[in-house]
Formats: C-alpha cells, sequence, structure tokens
C-alpha cells in the first residue's frame, strides 16, 4: 500500500497538436481524481513548444472536451493562478527556460551543441557504415570534449547551435514508480543519448520545458503515460543536475485497441472526445468508463457515481498492464446511464439529436417539446447512444412511403390473408372512440380471437404497417403516439400494397 502523505499538486500537460484523445482524457482523469482525493490541486498547463506540430484551437478543443466529461481545473490558461501563464509558448517568451538551460551549461550538465540535422544523419551513417544498428545510435556531441575557446569560436562564427544535456557514457539511472508499487526503474546510461533541451530558436524542448515548469509550479507527483518511461531517466538526471527537489512518478498504463493488437491511436480508431460528445454519450458514462481504464476499485464493481469514484482512487489500484478500450462495453454503460435518468430529461437531451436530424424544426415550439416527452419513453430502454433516436424514431416523423410484402406476410401467412387482417383491423380501430393505448389494445385482442390468427401474426403485420419495420417501440404505445389519423391511413396503404 503506498502511503500519500504532505501536499499533493499535479498537472495534466498536453501538447495542442490535434484534438483531445480519449486516453488523453484518461490521464487527465487520473490526476484530476488523485488531487480530489487527497484534496490537492489539479493543474492544466499547455505544452505548446512543438511548433511544427501545433494545432489552432487545439487548446480550446482540449479544454471543452475536459470540461464535458466533468474535469475542472483549479489553475491554468483560462483562470490564470500563482504561477501564470499557464501555456508555456507565453512562458517562453518571459525568458524562464533560458536561464536555467544556461545555467546547466555553466554547471557542466549541458553543452552547446553546434551538430546540423544533416551532420547528425551523416553521424548515423558512419555508425550504420561500421555494422551497427542505426537505431542504437546514441548521439553524443563532439562538442562534449571541446575547450571553452573553441566553444567561443564556433558561436562567434554566428552558428546556430541547441543546447544538450551531456549525459554520462557509464553507469545507470533508476528511478521509482508508484504504479509499479514503488518498484525502481533501471535504465543503462549507454542507451541515453545526449538530449536537446533547447533548440536553435531558443524554443525548449518539452523535456526541459515541462521539468522547469513542474518544479516552479510545485508539482508533487508526475502522473502521466506510460509512454515517458523512456524519457524519465533524463528527467531523472535534469533534477539532479538542477539539485531540484524530485516530484514522485506515476506512469500509467497504456491503453491498447480493443483486438489487443497495439496501442489506440488517433489514426485508426475512433478515439476523439468530441466524437463520443457529439455520439450522444453521457459525460457519466464517459468518466465512469474512463475510471476504470487502469484503474478498479475491487474488480468488480463497475457503476461507480463521480463522488464514490474520488472517494475510492488511490495510486495503488492503478495496474501496470496495460487497459484495453471496449467500445462495446462504454455503450453498454452508456445505456445504463441514459436508462436511469428519468424520461423528461432524456427528452430534453434527445431535442438537438432531432433538430440535427431535420426531424423536429429549428427552434423547437412547445408541442414539438410535448410529442418528444411523449414518444422518448417507447426507446428510452432501447437507447444507447442519444444519436440512435432519430433513426428509432423516424416514423413518427416521415410517412412510410413503400412497404415490403416480405416483412407484411407473417409467417404462414399470405398475401390476401394479409389484406383480410388489415381490413379487419382498419374497421375494429376505425370504431375506437377515444384513441388510448388501452383501447388499441383492447380492439386489437379482440381480433386476434375473432380472425382465429396468432396474436403474433397480426401485431407483426400491424407493426410493419404502421411503422414501416419489424422491430420497433411497444405496439399499442407506438399507435397512441401516431395518432388515429396516420395509424388508420398507414394501415389502408399496407393492405391496398399488398393488393
Ligand atoms: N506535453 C506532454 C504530452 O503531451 C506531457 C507529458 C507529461 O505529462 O509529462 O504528452
Amino acid at each position: 500500500m503506498v502511503e500519500i502523505t504532505g501536499p499533493v499538486r499535479v498537472r495534466f500537460a498536453p501538447s495542442p497538436t490535434g484534438f483531445l484523445h480519449i486516453g488523453g482524457v484518461r490521464t487527465a482523469l487520473f490526476n484530476w481524481l488523485f488531487a480530489r482525493h487527497y484534496g490537492g490541486q489539479f493543474i492544466l498547463r499547455i505544452e505548446d513548444t512543438d511548433e511544427k506540430r501545433f494545432v489552432q484551437d487545439a487548446a480550446d478543443d482540449i479544454m471543452s472536451s475536459m470540461r464535458w466529461v466533468g474535469i475542472n481545473w483549479d489553475e491554468g490558461p483560462d483562470i490564470g493562478g500563482p504561477h501564470v501563464p499557464y501555456v508555456q509558448s507565453e512562458r517562453k517568451a518571459l525568458g524562464i527556460y533560458q536561464r536555467p538551460a544556461d545555467n546547466l551549461v555553466a554547471s557542466g550538465h549541458a553543452y552547446k551543441c553546434f551538430v546540423t540535422p544533416e551532420e547528425e544523419e551523416a553521424m548515423r551513417a558512419a555508425w550504420a557504415a561500421k555494422g551497427e544498428r542505426p537505431e542504437r545510435f546514441r548521439f553524443r556531441g563532439p562538442e562534449r570534449d571541446w575547450t571553452p575557446a573553441q566553444v567561443a569560436e564556433a558561436e562567434a562564427s554566428g552558428k546556430p547551435f541547441t543546447i544538450r544535456l551531456k549525459v554520462p557514457f557509464d553507469g545507470a539511472t533508476s528511478f521509482s514508480d508508484l504504479v509499479r508499487g514503488g518498484d525502481q526503474i533501471t535504465i543503462s546510461n549507454a542507451d541515453l543519448y545526449d538530449l536537446v533541451l533547447l533548440k536553435t530558436s531558443g524554443m525548449p524542448t518539452y523535456h526541459l520545458a515541462h521539468l522547469v515548469d513542474d518544479h516552479i509550479m510545485g508539482v508533487t507527483h508526475v502522473i502521466r503515460g506510460e509512454e515517458w518511461v523512456p524519457s524519465a531517466p533524463y528527467h531523472i538526471m535534469l533534477y539532479h543536475a538542477f539539485g531540484w527537489q524530485m516530484p514522485t512518478f506515476a506512469h500509467v498504463p497504456n491503453i491498447l485497441r480493443q483486438d489487443g493488437k497495439g496501442k489506440l491511436s488517433k489514426r485508426k480508431d475512433d478515439v476523439s472526445t468530441n466524437r463520443f460528445w457529439e455520439r450522444g454519450y453521457l459525460p457519466e458514462a464517459m468518466f465512469n468508463y474512463l475510471s476504470l481504464q487502469g484503474w478498479s476499485y475491487d474488480d468488480k464493481t463497475e457503476i461507480m457515481s463521480r463522488e464514490e469514484i474520488v472517494e475510492r482512487f488511490t495510486i495503488d489500484r492503478v495496474q501496470a498492464s496495460p487497459a484495453r478500450w471496449n467500445p462495446d462495453k462504454l455503450k453498454d454503460m452508456n445505456g445504463i446511464y441514459i436508462r436511469s435518468l428519468p424520461s423528461a430529461d432524456v427528452a430534453a437531451q434527445l431535442m438537438p439529436y432531432m433538430v440535427k436530424a431535420n426531424m423536429i424544426a429549428d427552434p423547437p415550439q412547445p408541442e414539438d417539446h410535448r410529442y418528444l416527452a411523449q414518444l422518448t419513453p417507447l426507446i428510452h430502454e432501447r437507447l444507447e447512444e442519444l444519436q440512435q433516436a432519430p433513426e428509432m424514431l423516424a416514423f413518427f416523423f416521415h410517412d412510410v412511403t413503400t412497404y415490403e410484402p416480405k416483412l407484411l406476410i407473417q409467417k404462414q401467412m399470405d398475401a390476401a390473408r394479409s389484406i383480410d387482417m388489415l381490413r379487419a383491423a382498419h374497421a375494429a380501430l376505425n370504431s375506437i372512440e377515444i384513441w388510448t393505448i388501452s383501447e388499441i389494445e383492447e380492439r386489437l385482442r379482440a381480433l386476434v380471437t375473432s380472425l382465429g390468427v396468432k396474436p403474433g401474426q397480426l401485431f407483426g403485420t400491424i407493426r410493419v404497417a404502421v411503422s414501416g419495420r419489424t422491430v420497433a417501440p411497444p405496439l399499442f404505445d407506438t399507435m397512441a403516439a401516431l395518432g388515429r389519423e396516420r395509424s388508420l391511413s398507414r394501415i389502408a396503404a399496407a393492405a391496398v400494397s399488398l393488393e
């Protein structure tokens, strides 16, 4: 059991390189849960130092996706806090990263490197020519051994340079990880290379920038994706080089694709948070499902409220083995959450989908709200995504224009008997005075007896007549909601279609 004592300050530090991937939300969520469980603070920081991959509006998308799931932050770009600004490019403009980089050069932990990308490529090729595997090339700059005079000369010539970390050739670097029960992860320094800390543009790399910011912002626990484990040794070296207090690391597991083959990917999988929003996932369901991607309470409890999850979330229940994405399970869970809501709430949430599908005009009128409130209970049980509603309810808004005879004609029936049945139903229903569910049911059940057919034969045919389909909400309720006129005219039209 890992004890967490002392203050807790954590951060989620996304790079605005595109829409927020669902795995990113999971990592944000774990940070947020950790902060809320221990009464600490949760910081949002935008790490936009990679100019090449920057995507306009991505930061806004990240923030709106997080808000949608219900992850709020105590300090961040939009709300400020004691360490403004919370966007790294703005922090760079204030010169926040330059001095620490210069200090590392002065203390001999880093050096100015004048090697151009072309030269680095040539070094790699020479390495490969020696029969070494190219991917094992571990860059070490020749400037490591330069005298101050040599460096000064190169600088005076105006050659651009990067600042690189001077990684020892031998020895090993270890750190412990909370997710692995505090076990040590050790990496041999020979497997590392001289990492760029400051680019020729003066822009820090992620490695330098996040570390300086974590230090300044007083981050106590670095909870981030497992893909950062290979970078952690550099970060450990940097903390030692600066002489700064080290945060505690917790690398949370990757999320694998449903088939277990590889990580969830932005390219191959439907993982944009916005898409789930659009498809009608409830934030509560998303929150609950994501909390279980790498964490569990007791290996069996699945449905938990936000409050329960906050209360139960401890890092020792975060697993080291990868999580598995299961869209079907998420859908099931969404269905459970939808069913737990009162129908009136669901109806209100369905309205935008109905408008978007052009079934209800924008803006909806009071009678539209009333009608949708009447229809929603008919599909409430079966809904797993709110976006399914327009399709499920289409026949209430559009006429059934064509009938497929084979759907109208039930087992052991033929066209002639089906026409008779439809005509008899039309006559029986036509005599109803007040069009209610119970009246409709009574007439049709009486008809089953008088015609000597099976209930499924009559009801099946009528279902197809009024809805055009074999799977539809409960028949009598459907007809009541559809109204006398439309029900009767569709039954008549179905009979004609069989003639
Ligand atoms: N900016 C990094 C990312 O987008 C943050 C990694 C970290 O949390 O240290 O993944």
